[in-house]
């Protein structure tokens, strides 16, 4: 048996733990979880965990719903909680998924990501991630329908605002950590109730594991602390909604391909390119992105989220940024992608920027001018007149966009592609023929 395999099944008996979680994700990005007890570990190393593909999301059609979960001993860690005794009684690993004769499954979002990122080694790139997560944090979840309670009524790096979750992020920052997930920043961002917690860098995939811990992490913290978290893309229509942006680098080895000292940006050519593929294709990405109908309700003028597919600097209203760096750090040259919101599913989000990244390389794409104004004080014919694209405005723009992508039905593979489109169009036809509050509201005779 391997070193990591024993060392997981040595962990297990020494700290007593009872319980081992293994998880994976669906389709849409929710967390399916199925525990084991520690004396059948063996066995689900060698042969994996058999369930039924055809009760989760985007798995299997029923005529083959045999499905099995292989764990990845690499991702072994365990979970914070403890016992009133003060033991942990439970750790959790990331699992592939398989067919019944071993193959990787077509609806597994880790193999599609790793399919990705194995694109990029061939042409000897690894991908580096580091997100900046934002949530809410609220007093309640209403499930009628009402506006719920933000937690607090803080704003953009407030520091006295806890009053509803006074330890909050401290606890969810230990919980993180004790977890392997460093965190480099933390603070209150700019809504009532709304928190920003950003991760240090790891390569994709295991940046998608750690997304999908996070977001469990957050929860489960929350409700210790008394509040509820949430990652909606957009829960109140008065104040911004929740970005996932994410930061992305190109390494060759030790060197960081976007990397070029004598370039006034420092920015590389390969950086240049891969910009220019994520431009190029932002509108065919938006439904992975921005999976929700929700999702589109953020991606509007004002409150920072991007609407055209531009770049830029200091601009905040770009969809792609280049963040300041430390210069004599060139490691540190990345570009930030604004568009993702914190209800993705981060392996599918990761996948379609990478392909379009490389896309951008493969094909030698120039990078269009920077975007100096602030597109979201231009008129939509000014925006026009000076050749800005915008992004889809609703789910059902997006879909339509990315029905015709060859590059995302690539990137997904087919399974995931046409899963994701009926799914998305049933979302979307069912939300058009929901009568709205705000149509009540303006269309009732007075
Ligand atoms: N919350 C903003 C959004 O939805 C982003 C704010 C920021 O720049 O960090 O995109
Ligand atoms: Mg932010
Ligand atoms: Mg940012």
């Amino acid at each position: 048996m391997d070193r990591q395999k024993e060392f997981v099944l040595r962990t297990l008996e020494e700290r007593d733990i009872r319980f081992v979680r293994l998880w994976f994700t669906d389709v849409l990005g929710y967390l399916k979880s199925v525990a084991i007890a520690p004396a059948e570990l063996e066995g689900a190393f060698d042969e994996g965990i058999g369930f039924d593909g055809s009760a989760i999301e985007g798995f299997s059609r029923v005529s083959e719903a045999d499905t099995v979960a292989r764990p990845d001993p690499s991702t072994f860690q365990v979970l914070p909680w403890t016992t009133s005794n003060g033991r942990h009684h439970s750790a959790r690993m990331f699992c592939d998924i398989v067919m019944p004769d071993g193959t990787p499954s077509w609806a597994d979002s880790r193999q599609v990501l790793r399919r990705q990122m194995n694109k990029a080694a061939e042409k000897g790139f690894n991908c580096y991630v580091h997100p900046e997560i934002e949530f809410f944090l609220l007093k309640d979840s209403p499930t009628d329908g009402s506006e719920p309670q933000p937690a607090d009524r803080g704003g953009y790096f407030d520091q006295t605002v806890h009053n509803a979750a006074p330890n909050f992020r401290r606890h969810a920052i230990d919980a993180l950590e004790s977890m392997g997930i460093s965190v480099e920043f933390s603070h209150h961002e700019g809504a009532p109730g709304q928190q920003e917690i950003d991760l240090r860098f790891a390569d994709a995939l295991s940046m998608a594991d750690n997304v999908m811990t996070f977001r469990y992490l957050i929860k489960e913290v929350a409700i210790n602390e008394g509040v509820s978290a949430t990652f909606m893309p957009k829960p109140f229509s008065d104040h911004a909604g929740s970005a996932m942006h994410t930061h992305m680098s190109l390494f060759e080895g030790e060197e960081n391909a976007f990397h070029d000292p004598d370039d006034p940006m420092q920015l590389s050519t390969v950086g240049k390119q891969f910009v220019a593929g994520i431009l190029h294709h932002a509108s065919e990405l938006s439904a992975v992105t921005n999976q929700w109908v929700n999702s589109y309700k953020r991606l509007i003028h004002g409150g920072e989220a991007p609407t055209a597919a531009t770049w830029g600097r200091a601009n905040r209203s770009a969809l792609v940024r280049l963040p300041l760096y430390t210069p004599n750090k060139g490691s540190s040259r990345r570009i930030e992608v604004r568009s993702p919101d914190s209800a993705c599913n981060p392996y599918l989000t990761f996948a379609v920027l990478l392909a379009a990244g490389l896309k951008g390389i493969a094909e030698g794409y120039e990078l269009p001018e920077e975007a100096e104004d602030d597109v979201w004080s231009l008129t939509a014919g000014e925006r026009r007149a000076m050749g800005y694209r915008e992004l889809p405005g609703s789910l059902a723009d997006a879909l339509n966009e990315m029905e015709r992508s060859e590059l995302v039905a690539e990137a997904l593979g087919e399974h995931v592609f046409d899963y994701f489109l009926r799914n998305k169009w049933a979302e979307w036809t069912e939300y058009r023929s929901h009568v709205t509050p705000f149509e009540l509201r303006n269309y009732l005779p007075l």
